[in-house]
């Protein structure tokens, strides 16, 4: 281990990740990301590289699609002075400062860690899903949903959240029908999502219905759902199944050194992104489960970079 002290190693490379590399660029501090290589099954860039058009991010009046986005916040962070590695960071020892920050079989010293390293889309982990899993499964519409295994099939997808209302939108593009299995009677998804696949002359809902197994060999070719309310089961014919329900926050490699609510997101002092440990900051979706937005998370990769200079100053 080189005895060099870093200033700032931020950890992820969405928008989070980014605005913090980006201030502390700025700040001259020299920061260095850790991209990641498919962490948590997501390429560098983040969730905003799954999506295609983002029409919500402040800027851009037309709106950009995900990944441009996600290449411009990146040049800029290098424009600034940040250094780019792509690699993801296997563990981290937090019990004495400057933390270790250990990458393969390299291991760093740094005064602060900034730690953004997002969410994971979650998985039912149905029976049959082990077989077809990216044979007929997936759990991001947008990258795989214009594949020819999918045109004029009829398509179903989990959840009711935006995600799930948008994936629905995108697949009517290619399928012959979209079927969304909501679990509850209402949908969580904002109310112009919401609007739009229920006015979509292709998709339907069912409501209060769950997913209980996806049947076929090399394909999907079924899927059995339940009705919660009367326990009803049904086989429905299906071309693919698309998982919309949420996502796993990325934290498994902080080994539990610091404090995670009960459903694993870091916990950070209200108003700021400090976390349980001194030097240790937390920003976007790893520690925001109520709002989770480029925009949002991209603020608080501001607030992470000023919190660790702040920090450094009083070392
Ligand atoms: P993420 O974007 O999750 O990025 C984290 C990155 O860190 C990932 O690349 C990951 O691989 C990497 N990483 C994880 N672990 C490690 C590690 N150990 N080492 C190194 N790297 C690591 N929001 C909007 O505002 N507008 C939209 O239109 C919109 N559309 C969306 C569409 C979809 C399909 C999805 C899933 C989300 C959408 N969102 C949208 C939400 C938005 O994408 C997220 O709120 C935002 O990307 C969160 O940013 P983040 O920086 O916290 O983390
Ligand atoms: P959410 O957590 O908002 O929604 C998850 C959905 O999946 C809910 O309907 C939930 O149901 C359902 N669900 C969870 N677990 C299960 C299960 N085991 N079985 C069946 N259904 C289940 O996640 P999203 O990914 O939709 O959204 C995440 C964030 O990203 C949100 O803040 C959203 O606003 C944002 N986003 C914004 C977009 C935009 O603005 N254009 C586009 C996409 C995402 P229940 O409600 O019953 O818990």
């Amino acid at each position: 281990m080189s005895d060099k002290v870093e200033k700032v190693i931020i950890v992820g490379s969405g928008p989070a990740g980014h605005t913090s590399a980006i201030y502390a660029g700025r700040a001259l501090l020299e920061p260095i990301v850790y991209e990641g290589l498919m962490a948590g099954g997501v390429a560098a860039g983040g969730q905003l590289t799954t999506t295609t058009e983002v029409e919500n991010y402040p800027g851009f009046p037309k709106g950009i699609t995900g990944p441009e986005l996600m290449m411009a916040m990146r040049e800029q962070s290098i424009n600034c002075g940040a250094k780019v590695i792509t690699k993801t960071v296997d563990s981290v020892n937090l019990n004495t400062h400057p933390f270790t920050i250990t990458v393969q079989s390299e291991s760093l010293l740094t005064q602060t860690l900034i730690i953004a390293t997002g969410a994971t889309a979650k998985r039912l982990h149905v029976p049959g899903e082990k077989n077809l899993w990216q044979k007929g499964i997936s759990a991001c519409a947008v990258c795989d949903g214009g594949l020819p295994i999918f045109r004029d099939k009829h398509l179903f997808v989990v959840g009711g959240g935006d995600t799930a209302c948008e994936e629905a939108t995108f697949l009517a593009k290619f399928a012959s029908k979209v079927t969304m299995l909501v679990r509850k009677g209402e949908m969580r998804a904002s109310k112009i999502m919401q609007e739009r696949v229920l006015d979509h002359p292709k998709i339907n809902v069912l409501w209060q219905t769950v997913l209980e197994d996806v049947l076929g060999e090399n394909s999907v070719n079924a899927v059995t759902v339940k009705n919660v309310q009367n326990n009803e089961k049904s086989t429905l014919d299906a071309g693919g199944l698309f998982y919309a329900i949420g996502h796993e926050p990325n934290t498994e490699f902080l080994n539990n050194q610091v404090a995670l609510d009960e459903t694993g997101y870091i916990v950070t002092t209200p108003g700021t992104t400090l976390t349980s440990i001194p030097g240790v900051f937390a920003c976007g979706d790893v520690q925001d489960k109520k709002y989770r937005q480029a925009v949002s998370a991209a603020g608080s990769g501001c607030m992470a970079a000023m919190d660790a200079e702040h920090f450094l100053a009083t070392l």
